[in-house]
């Protein structure tokens, strides 16, 4: 629950503002409700720690800007990326938004969802990727686009004070060659059981060693939880599931010390997890990266952090607008590749993985 609650003046008269706002009034928050469009300075004159926990403990309520209509693509994971919100609540110490979002970690909701939506339905009916190579997954089949809505933000973490995802998950369902992706850390699940979603939303989770979500990923859910609320996602309706087609996102992979018992031990209870048999099942597989300015943002908001951002242990890699970012050795990819490859293979079946990374 957030602490503080604001909704500018032009999403209070949205539609889904108003849905908002009769959420948070029902969960007995407060809102204030500004006169204008510009949220105050919230975090001005505070140390880094004293910002960084106050804009944690905010929840803006504001309009997407029109740039935001121009949908960016998102390879490998899907053809665009669309936004609910912006931000997070929950504390990863790796948090992959630092360095790309500016400013203090406010999560700002976005109200004009109808417009968002309609949006993405004009996208679908031009149906034009800019993917070069798509993965072989259902949901990258010649006709449909796929949009992520999960790169700014864990859309479940805000379900309960938004209702955003089960809007829109009900809304791909009705928008033809449109297909809809997103990820959680989240086992809040309820909301979305139920809803007609027409297999066309493919919920994923994001899990990780024990010892990594424990340590690393402060404010989400643990992983037995996690891990739950993915069988409940994938049983079938007829049982009380959700009946929806499910991914696992394995991120960030990390090399620990005994690494191979760790992510055996997560596989395993994967494998329990989905022991009523799911086929529909994707793998993504993302290893640890950072960059220097995600690691400043980093040991800013988390400086006690155990979380390995040594250069000196890791390669470097130019991307083509000049920026760099540190990943594992090639030797250390490659032996993680290999790994995970002939585990997955071995315990869910051949062609499941979208992509490692
Ligand atoms: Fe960052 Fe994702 Fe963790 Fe939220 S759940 S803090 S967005 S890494």
């Amino acid at each position: 629950m957030p602490k503080r609650i604001l909704i500018t003046r032009d999403a209070a008269a949205e539609p889904h503002g108003q849905a908002m706002l009769k959420r948070l009034t029902d969960l007995g928050l407060q809102i204030e409700q500004l006169k204008g469009n510009r949220l105050p300075a919230l975090t001005k004159g505070m140390d880094l720690r004293t910002a960084y926990r106050k804009s944690k403990d905010t929840l803006a309520i504001v309009n997407a800007p029109a740039g935001q209509m121009k949908l960016q693509p998102i390879p490998p994971s899907a053809d665009y990326q669309f936004h609910l919100a912006k931000g997070c609540p929950a504390h990863c110490q790796y948090c992959y938004l630092a360095g790309s979002l500016p400013g203090a970690p406010i999560t700002r909701a976005y109200a004009n969802l109808d417009a968002i939506l309609a949006n993405i339905a004009a996208y679908a009916q031009r149906g034009t990727t800019v993917l070069k190579r798509r993965p072989a997954d259902a949901h990258f089949h010649p006709h449909d686009l796929t949009f992520e809505a999960s790169c700014y933000t864990d859309p479940l973490a805000l379900e309960h004070l938004t209702g955003s995802l089960s809007t829109t998950i009900e809304a791909f369902a009705k928008t033809p060659g449109a297909r809809l992706r997103w990820v959680t850390k989240y086992d809040t699940i309820e909301p979305l059981i139920g809803l007609d979603h027409s297999g066309k939303t493919r919920c994923r989770i994001s899990l990780n060693a024990e010892v990594v979500a424990r340590r690393l990923e402060g404010g989400t859910a643990d992983l037995t939880a996690r891990l739950a609320a993915m069988r409940r996602l994938a049983m079938p309706r007829s049982e009380g599931g959700g009946g929806y087609p499910v991914g696992a996102v394995l991120a960030p992979l990390m090399p620990i010390p005994d690494w191979q018992s760790a992510y055996t031990d997560l596989l395993e209870r994967l494998e329990q997890a989905l022991d009523f048999g799911v086929d529909d099942l994707t793998f993504e597989l993302i290893t640890h990266r950072f960059t220097p300015g995600s690691k400043q943002v980093l040991l800013d908001w988390y400086p006690a952090t155990k979380l390995d951002l040594d250069e000196r242990s890791r390669a470097e890699k130019r991307n083509k607008f000049g920026g760099t970012k540190y990943v594992y050795q090639k030797e250390q990819m490659l032996e993680l590749k290999g790994w995970f490859g002939e585990q997955i293979e071995r315990r869910f079946g051949p062609g499941k993985i979208l992509y490692f990374t």
